[in-house]
């Protein structure tokens, strides 16, 4: 049987008035004004277990945690937009050859369809560099410790090879850092000089220093 035109209406507009905000649960937006007020970057400093230390445009908690945890997890795309204008506040590339995502695993790639560093690199006007590649099976690494992510992600990933010698290395979320220490390696190995690195946000609990005290490339 056809929906009447009027059924139809009801039905679009039942689903208008149920869009929540990601950030708080507001009923009316996908996103309210004052969840997007809260992704404006307010970038930090944090240290990897290497000493490497990482320019992220935000802090990984409140409204932050909950969009960057919807496009990562439930597939919620549009977030790319106000969450890759907050990372282009820690993007510079005077002077570079590009940035190099960490790469995202197999496994990662077909559940989501797509991958979170780079997108949002492209929705911060950037192009991605894939000089990085998955390798081995992939670890989860919620709920693991310092020393226990630094020792699952050795040997995770391997630098093509390089097609640039001057570059930033970038990760969506730095929990510890022990990812980005092995794309360090890994890049420097493959002779690839890291500039500097950078990342959409860091978790609070990461050791942090005053953003514009510390020695960083940005
Ligand atoms: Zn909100």
């Amino acid at each position: 049987m056809t929906p009447r035109p009027t059924d139809m209406l009801d039905e679009i507009l039942a689903f208008v008035l149920a869009a929540a905000c990601t950030g708080c649960d507001r009923i009316g937006a996908a996103l309210c004004p004052s969840c997007r007020r809260a992704l404006r970057a307010a970038p930090l400093t944090v240290r990897t277990p290497a000493g490497q230390s990482v320019r992220a445009a935000l802090e990984f908690t409140g409204v932050t945690a909950r969009c960057v945890r919807a496009l990562k997890g439930s597939g919620q795309t549009r977030l790319a937009a106000p969450l890759g204008l907050a990372l282009s506040a820690v993007i510079d590339v005077a002077g570079l050859d590009g940035i190099v995502p960490i790469p995202t695993s197999r496994a990662a790639f077909r559940t989501r369809g797509y991958r979170v560093p780079e997108l949002l690199l492209r929705a911060a006007g950037a192009s991605p560099l894939r000089m990085l590649r998955h390798v081995g099976r992939h670890r989860d690494q919620r709920g693991a410790g310092v020393e226990e992510r630094a020792r699952n992600v050795r040997g995770s990933m391997v630098a093509r090879p390089a097609r640039a010698a001057r570059v930033l290395l970038m990760d969506d979320v730095v929990t510890t850092g022990a990812t980005l220490d092995e794309g360090c390696r890994v890049l420097r190995e493959a002779g690839v000089e890291v500039v500097g690195v950078i990342a959409l946000a860091a978790t609070p609990r990461t050791v942090r220093f005053p953003a514009d005290s510390a020695a960083t490339h940005l």
